[in-house]
């Protein structure tokens, strides 16, 4: 299983970092916060210029109001400055006009005069809101805010400036009022608010030289903003593209699909994650080119992402694979859809017939899983894995098909990751047992040698045989460390034999095709083994067929340099494969093991009885001693002592056994002829597995 790399983290949190909608959203908060700052403050300014402006005409118009209360008429008001600019009226406390510019209009209801200043005659009312100015209830003049902002912002503000007499001053027209008599009438009186030209532009200077830093500094937010995402669309491409299909690569898969899949937190959509291959491409390539198979890989991406929804998504995987998130509603529908992909890729070139293999894991949907409305935290790297487990039950054929990952295989994966889990601590704790399985002479029955079996012995879960866990080792790489352990454990037990006195014989060892690859795997041998201080003629080294077909440059250095520091060196299984005759000519080879496989049939099947007769011939002209391997039955052992082979391992004579049985073994206290031996049907104690 493939770990989350750390590469893929940085890379999600970088693009999270540097989203640009994130981005936008703080630069309109920005936006908006600079503007209103800056009109506030605009405003308080000129709020300030205007109170303190208006301050010595409240006081005239005050002023005027206490003579029209106390003479009851406006007679003296000739004598007041600006006479002829005042305008005034007084009104009821209904808004009936009693008094208009010297007019006694009392008993007019309704009446109507031009207020304000401007040309539309206003209806005079109480109402303090259509005020600009107007007392509190202490009697000091307030400006009526509510009106202010709008006033400010709007054009009418041009109707109110009046430039007087080429004066370069501003007036600005305002009613002024104030309760007489003791509340039951209103004086208003109109008043100029005087404006300097110089007050104006300063006013106008500061508000524009904040209004240009407010621009200048959303102009560079934007522009951050902007590079940001160009930088964005780039980094995509950079990590996101796959250069194969120009579409999108594997980390992008990651990434996106979690994104879709974390926000199915509330939905009832299923997905599913696909591997999808394209069969024989090797061969596809090998017949046209490598530059045509790509071109195959490009069209295949082009037209599935033609076929996807919004939250479906593609990515190149490695090689002719392809991971595809698909959403379903039920497994027939979703089994259809495929189907219906797989058409259209299968006739994407007119001349040859392609396949598709596709491998399928469902993952239902929130509500299926129990976890509605919180996060679904998918692996999609371990559910991909699942959908190759589920397609790998295909590869058999070579047709297209569609198979989807089962209970089966999910105990499979199950079990694979719990020998993944155990695997450290199992070495660690020596859990591993070395089991021997004798060899005899088939001519004398005489013990000649043995093959060192593994065994997992944990104490969860029993004893556990070689072919449910070494398969995973080969694959994780954890199998070096075994066949170090291998090697240590019977260099030991072959030396404390030794040591005891007893009459030794070679043990071999299987040695994985994935430590061959490595050079100086011949001294890391030597080195182990002298170690412990094991003759080196006591161990034997095999090596499975298939792992010749490696490199042969290395794998012939290995042998040479092993067989010259005394190890024998043997080729398992052979005949199991296709081109051992080949390797036979080239490796210096001790020791040749015919596969099971030869054994396993009819036991009168002559004509393997001649391809076991002329192997046995081809090896003795080799100088090469043979070893047939599951003999189980009394002719095959008759049959191979005719044919001259040297040994014979197999249950016939024993199982694999134990450290302490293979040692009554090897001291003659056990040596139970197979006529008397019970092992041969399976029954023996000491081995079941
Ligand atoms: P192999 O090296 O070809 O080992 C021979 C296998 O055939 C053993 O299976 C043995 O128990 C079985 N066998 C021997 N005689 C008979 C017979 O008469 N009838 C039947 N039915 N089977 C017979 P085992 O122990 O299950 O091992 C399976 C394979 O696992 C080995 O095949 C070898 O490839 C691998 N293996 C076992 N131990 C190790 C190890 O320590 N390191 C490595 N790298 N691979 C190992
Ligand atoms: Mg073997
Ligand atoms: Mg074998």
């Amino acid at each position: 299983m493939q770990k989350k790399t750390p590469k893929r983290k940085q890379i999600a949190k970088i693009l999270k970092k540097h989203n640009t909608w994130i981005g936008i959203l703080f630069f309109l908060l920005i936006a908006f916060l600079a503007f209103a700052i800056w009109s506030g403050l605009v405003s308080a300014f000129v709020y300030y210029i205007a109170e303190s402006k208006v301050m010595g005409e409240y006081k005239v118009i005050s002023y005027m109001a206490e003579l029209y209360e106390k003479t009851g008429s406006d007679e003296s008001f000739e004598d007041l400055p600006d006479m002829e600019t005042r305008d005034y009226i007084v009104t009821d406390r209904n808004g009936n006009v009693l008094y208009q510019r010297g007019e006694d209009t009392r008993g007019e209801v309704n009446a109507y005069l031009e207020f304000l200043g401007g040309s539309e005659p206003v209806k005079a009312t109480a109402d303090q809101s259509t005020n600009f100015f107007y007392t509190d209830e202490e009697g000091e003049m307030d400006i009526n805010f509510s009106l202010f902002i709008p006033w400010f912002l709007s054009d009418e503000l041009n109707s109110f400036v009046k430039k007087e007499n080429g004066n370069s001053n501003f007036y600005f027209p305002l009613w002024l009022e104030k309760d007489i008599r003791n509340g039951s009438e209103v004086f208003y009186g109109k008043a100029y608010a005087e404006v300097r030209l110089n007050d104006a532009f300063f006013l106008l200077l500061f508000a524009t030289v904040l209004f240009v830093l407010v621009l200048v500094v959303l102009v560079l937010i934007l522009v951050n903003i902007i590079t940001t995402a160009i930088s964005q669309k780039r980094m995509v491409n950079v990590f996101f593209l796959d250069v194969v299909t120009k579409g999108h690569n594997w980390m992008w898969f990651l990434i996106r699909g979690e994104q879709i899949l974390l926000r199915r937190k509330y939905s009832r959509n299923r997905y599913a994650v696909l591997d999808m291959v394209f069969v024989k491409y090797r061969n596809f390539c090998v017949c046209h080119s490598v530059e045509e198979g790509e071109k195959m890989l490009c069209t295949v991406n082009d037209r599935v992402s033609g076929m996807l929804a919004n939250d479906e998504i593609i990515s190149h995987y490695a090689s002719a694979n392809f991971a595809v998130l698909l959403h379903y509603s039920d497994e027939n529908q979703l089994k259809e859809r495929i189907g219906k992909i797989i058409q259209e890729l299968e006739g994407m070139d007119g001349i040859h017939r392609i396949a598709f293999q596709v491998g399928v894991v469902t993952l239902g949907s929130a509500v299926e899983t129990g976890r509605r409305g919180r996060r679904q935290l998918v692996d999609l790297e371990r559910e991909y894995n699942n959908a190759c487990a589920a397609r790998a039950t295909l590869s058999e054929t070579d047709e297209s098909g569609i198979a989807f990952f089962n209970e089966q295989l999910v105990s499979e994966q199950k079990w694979i990751d719990t020998v993944q889990e155990c695997q450290n601590s199992a070495l660690k704790n020596e859990e591993f047992e070395v089991y021997y399985q004798p060899k005899y002479d088939p001519r004398n029955e005489k013990l000649k040698g043995a093959e060192a079996l593994i065994r997992w012995n944990s104490p969860e879960h029993g004893l556990r045989p070689p072919s449910e866990f070494i398969p995973i080792f080969e694959k994780n790489g954890f199998i070096v460390h075994i066949d170090d352990y291998m090697l240590f454990h019977v260099a030991r037990d072959q030396k404390n034999w030794l040591d005891r006195g007893l009459d030794c014989v070679p043990v071999s060892v299987n040695v994985s095709r994935a430590h061959f690859i490595e050079r100086n795997l011949a001294d890391h041998i030597r080195d182990l083994v002298d170690k412990v201080g094991t003759p080196h003629d006591l161990l034997e080294i095999e090596l499975t067929e298939s792992a010749f077909f490696d490199d042969k440059k290395t794998m012939l250095e290995t042998i040479t340099k092993l067989r010259e520091y005394g190890f024998h060196v043997s080729m398992d299984d052979f005949g199991s494969g296709y081109s051992s005759l080949n390797s036979l000519k080239d490796m210096p080879l001790d020791v040749l093991k015919l596969d099971a496989g030869f054994f396993s049939g009819d036991l009168d099947d002559e004509r393997g009885e001649i391809v076991v007769s002329e192997a046995i011939k081809l090896a003795k002209s080799l100088n090469m001693e043979t070893v047939a391997e599951g003999v189980e039955a009394k002719e095959q052992v008759d049959f191979l002592a005719r044919q001259g082979c040297d040994m014979i391992q197999g249950y016939y004579f024993a199982k694999p056994m134990p450290k302490d049985e293979y040692e009554k073994r090897m001291t003659g206290s056990d040596l139970k002829t197979p006529s008397s031996d019970d092992s041969a049907d399976g029954n023996s104690v000491s081995e079941s597995i």
